[in-house]
């Protein structure tokens, strides 16, 4: 077989599925860029588990009518200006990739209203950009992606029921509810409300995500903070008295991004140490804000994978953390039984 160059859309949508391989990475991206416009509430809905339609509506900013045609461009992004912008990124999205991806696999519309300005809107269907035209929200941006992977029978054979995918975009968005606390958030599936979130404290935030699986006493649940030279540490955990069989529900985040760090949970378990048998895990939400410029999430395009720069001290400082300030909730009893 030649050498030949791949067709540009082909070429697309290869390098989409990098970024979208299900609805739930569709709710991801567009919740990530309704945050950086500074949205305080995101609804986000879905009919049909996301294969017919996904929306998220946001009251941020908004996106400039000029600016709409480029939306869906490769590499288009008013995030990141230049390469030195790369480590210091204080926004979820910095690639200008999701957009172009998802439209290419899917139609998309995205309708915007730039500062309270009359909205104008654009849709583009599986890689082809229609024009700009007026109509739109009052306020903020609302994208519709309906037919995700409809051109791409093999993709949609990956998928679970719709109702198992509906699922995962609903984690997607309570995972993003958990880092920003002071922004609303809801999610619908088929019309029924299935979250709703009001802005809230980080600690109320978490204890409201619990409470839609699970069954826990606010008292049973602490707070704990550390500040150590260039990053700060803030965990809702669990007391000794409650804990489960898997480590489920050991969550870092990484500068309000979930990450996946096993170094890190493994941390939060050796900060209980004896005060938890052997397979019993805390419920831990940690949270560390890292100066930007210690931390790389430019490794993989879900941005899941972090490095840290200074990690070993983190890691050092998160079971110092936990062991120091649990030991104190525990009540003096046990020291009295053993005299
Ligand atoms: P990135 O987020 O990496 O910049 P995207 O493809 O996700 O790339 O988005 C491209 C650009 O579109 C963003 O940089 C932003 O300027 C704009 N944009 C996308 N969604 C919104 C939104 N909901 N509100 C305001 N601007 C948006
Ligand atoms: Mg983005």
């Amino acid at each position: 077989m030649r050498i030949q160059k791949l067709d540009p859309l082909v070429a697309q949508r290869i390098a989409a599925g990098e970024v979208i391989d299900r609805p739930a990475s569709v709710i991801r991206e567009l919740l990530d860029n309704a945050l950086d416009a500074g949205a305080k509430t995101l609804v986000a809905s879905v009919t049909d588990g996301g294969l017919e339609t996904i929306k998220l509506i946001d009251d941020g900013e908004g996106i400039a009518k000029e600016d709409l045609p480029l939306l869906c461009e490769s590499h288009a992004t008013s995030k990141v200006h230049d390469l030195e912008d790369l480590f210091h990124i204080q926004s979820m999205g910095f690639r200008g990739e999701a957009l172009y991806s998802i439209a290419a696999v899917s139609t998309v519309t995205i309708a915007s209203s730039y500062l309270g300005q009359d909205a104008y809107q654009i849709t583009v269907d599986n890689g082809s950009k229609g024009q700009v035209q007026p109509g739109g929200p009052r306020e903020g941006t609302t994208v519709r992606v309906e037919g995700l992977f409809k051109e791409l029978p093999a993709r949609r054979q990956f998928l679970k029921r719709p109702s198992t995918e509906a699922t995962m975009c609903r984690y997607v968005l309570q995972e993003k509810a958990l880092a920003f606390p002071e922004r609303a958030f809801r999610f619908i599936t088929d019309g029924k409300v299935r979250v709703d979130l009001p802005a809230t404290t980080k600690k109320q935030r978490v204890l409201d995500v619990l409470a839609i699986s699970q069954n826990i006493v606010p008292s049973e649940m602490l707070e704990l903070y550390d500040s150590a030279g260039r990053f700060n540490l803030y965990a809702v955990c669990s007391s000794p008295a409650l804990y489960r069989s898997d480590r489920s529900h050991i969550k870092i985040f990484v500068n309000n991004r979930p990450v996946e760090e096993f170094a890190l949970v493994q941390a939060v378990t050796y900060g209980y140490g004896e005060m938890l048998h052997g397979g019993a895990f805390p419920y831990c939400y940690l949270f560390i804000d890292v100066d930007p410029t210690l931390v790389d999430f430019n490794i993989h395009p879900t941005k899941r994978e972090v490095k840290l720069r200074n990690k070993a001290e983190i890691h050092h400082q998160v079971v110092e953390m936990i062991s120091s300030q649990v030991r104190r909730t525990i009540p003096r009893i046990v020291a009295k039984e053993i005299q």
